[in-house]
């Protein structure tokens, strides 16, 4: 009766019986050939199909035998399913999928299981084979062994006869080694399969993308040149391929790919690089450029990869906007310098009889002219700040840094707030751990920049609030000043548009916050102008912190910028 083999015990009892003549026909040459070839189909061919054909094939000859198949496991619905068979035809066996799930003891499942061989010398006796598939092929003695790749099984390979045969200890030694010569087969198979459907997948993204992507060699020879790049510039893959990058310069640029040649090979990469192209067609187009090298594996540059991306229509779209920005500076600034002068002659006038000077003033008078005073002062400001900003925006000022004590000049600005804080019974602290850190800084750029958010966090303030500003260095290069308050808070949504012109957080109380909305955009321009950056940490009904960063010291590098 057949039963789940133990090989060595099995072995002992049919080696005794085995005949001189078997012996020698399983000789060590022959198995080592067998498994040799069987080893070259595999690492020669990636072809699955062919691999399990011929390692069915060695080992039924091999052994002598009659019939065998080889059954691999999908792993999406965890059938074992026949791939190839030999001798066995009937479509009951073949089409049979075993389900490893099955709940029924199946010789498949046993074999997976326990990734050992099971070998049954007499199929009629053995209970586990109640489907009786292989008796009516005629089959009465099989082995199975499954197909392993580092401890996983793929799949099982069967052989067997019509005879009765014993399954001796080499046969069945050697069959396991044909599972493991074959598993590790199909493993390198389906590795290929899925590195060729990464390269494919790669292959088609870059053949597809809307920029341009050619490699050359080291000395600009063309060597791919993508769907994007025939769009851009004009060229098919057939006119460009083996041609010179160089047809795509400009006259009197000629030396331009040897220069960048020797920038990438320095500074290993280069990106967005805008550069002028020539189409095949004559027009000129502007274009940003990524170029890096390509290395073999002993790290030697053999040629480099071009990204280009047509920017012409945002050249010319930038250019107009810098047009139009500059109209619109120029308009308000020319509109401001008008409404100064008016303004600065109703001022003076109300200044003058308030002070009197038009004769005495009845108590409503005074009302109304101090109304028009801090009207027209308000009005001012505006215009003020109005000017500063196009000012800035237009590159119009000028920055006159020097190395400033920002503890002390913190400290002076919140001075002349303090009164405007004690009115409303809020404390104002300047806090820092060293007095003597200095900043890279404009001083009344700086001033403006404090003066604003010390301002903010008094006004957004309630009374018997609490403003503390503080002063810290942040690493070796920035020094950091944050204005933390205890007032009303920004939702979230509107931390980043407060930076913005004329933006002003609706009020829940409806009420119109006097200002102009210009105080936050002016002070980032001038921090940024500085080289720093600017930013807010708030939450609604908690307080606001507004914090800054400056340069400690003058840089060459103006790239460098805090986190
Ligand atoms: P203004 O103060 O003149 O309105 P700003 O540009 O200085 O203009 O500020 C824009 C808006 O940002 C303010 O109207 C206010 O809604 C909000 N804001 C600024 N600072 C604070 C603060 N410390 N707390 C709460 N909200 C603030």
């Amino acid at each position: 009766m057949a039963r789940p083999t133990k090989p060595r015990r099995d072995a002992k009892k049919s080696s005794s019986k085995e005949s001189p003549h078997k012996r020698e026909r399983l000789g060590r040459t022959r198995e080592l050939a067998a498994l040799l070839t069987i080893a070259e189909t595999a690492t020669q061919s990636l072809d699955t199909d062919k691999i399990l054909q011929d390692t069915l094939d060695k080992s039924v000859d091999l052994l002598g035998l009659d019939v065998g198949d080889i059954r691999i496991l999908d792993p999406d619905t965890r059938n074992l399913v026949v791939r190839v068979a030999r001798g066995l035809t009937s479509s009951e066996f073949l089409a049979v999928k075993i389900s490893l799930d099955s709940p029924k003891r199946i010789v498949g499942k046993i074999v997976f299981e326990t990734q050992k061989p099971y070998i049954a010398t007499d199929i009629r006796k053995d209970p586990t084979f109640k489907t009786r598939t292989l008796e009516q092929e005629g089959v009465i003695s099989a082995a199975f062994v499954p197909i392993r790749s580092k401890k996983r099984v793929l799949g099982q390979l069967t052989v067997g006869s019509r005879r009765l045969h014993r399954f001796s200890k080499t046969e069945i030694d050697l069959l396991m080694a044909f599972g493991s010569q074959l598993g590790a087969a199909l493993e390198n198979a389906q590795l290929y399969e899925e590195v060729s459907k990464s390269k494919a997948y790669i292959e088609n993204l870059v053949e597809n993308a809307g920029d341009a992507i050619i490699s050359t060699d080291t000395g600009d020879r063309i060597l791919t040149w993508n769907r994007g790049a025939e769009v851009i510039f004009g060229y098919t893959k057939q006119e460009a391929v083996g041609n010179s990058l160089s047809i795509l310069l400009t006259p009197g640029h000629s030396q331009e790919l040897e220069e960048i040649r020797n920038k990438v090979v320095v500074a290993g990469v280069i990106r967005n690089l805008e550069v002028r192209r020539n189409r095949k067609d004559g027009t000129l187009i502007d274009a940003a450029v990524a170029v890096s090298p390509i290395r073999d594996k002993d790290e030697s540059v053999i040629g480099f990869l071009h990204l280009a991306k047509d920017i012409t229509e945002k050249k010319r779209y930038e250019k107009r906007l810098k047009e139009l920005d500059k109209m619109k500076s120029d308009f308000v600034s020319s509109v401001s310098h008008e409404l100064r002068t008016p303004l600065t002659a109703i001022k003076g006038s109300a200044d003058n009889m308030l002070d009197g000077i038009t004769g005495p003033l009845n108590e409503k008078q005074v009302r109304y002219l101090t109304r028009i005073k801090s009207n027209a002062d308000r009005l001012a400001r505006l215009i003020n700040d109005l000017l500063d900003l196009s000012r800035i925006e237009a590159g119009k000022i000028d920055l006159r840094p020097t190395s400033l004590p920002v503890v002390l000049l913190t400290k002076e600005v919140a001075e002349t707030l303090r009164p405007v804080a004690a009115e409303k019974l809020i404390s104002l602290e300047v806090e820092s751990p060293d007095a003597e850190v200095t900043a890279w800084a404009d001083r009344d750029k700086l001033t403006q920049v404090l003066v604003n958010l010390i301002g903010n966090a008094v006004k957004f303030t309630p009374a018997h609030g609490r403003v503390s500003v503080a002063v810290q260095r942040d690493g070796e290069e920035w020094v950091k000043v944050s204005v933390a308050d205890t007032g009303l808070g920004i939702p979230s949504e509107e931390t980043n548009r407060i930076f913005d012109r004329f933006y002003q957080v609706a009020r829940a109380d409806k009420q119109k916050t006097k200002g102009t909305g210009l105080g936050l955009a002016i002070s980032k321009a001038l921090v940024e102008l500085h080289g720093g950056k600017i930013w807010v940490e708030s939450e609604v009904g908690r307080g606001s912190s507004f914090c800054f960063s400056l340069p400690v010291r003058q840089t060459l590098n103006s790239e460098v910028s805090p986190n």
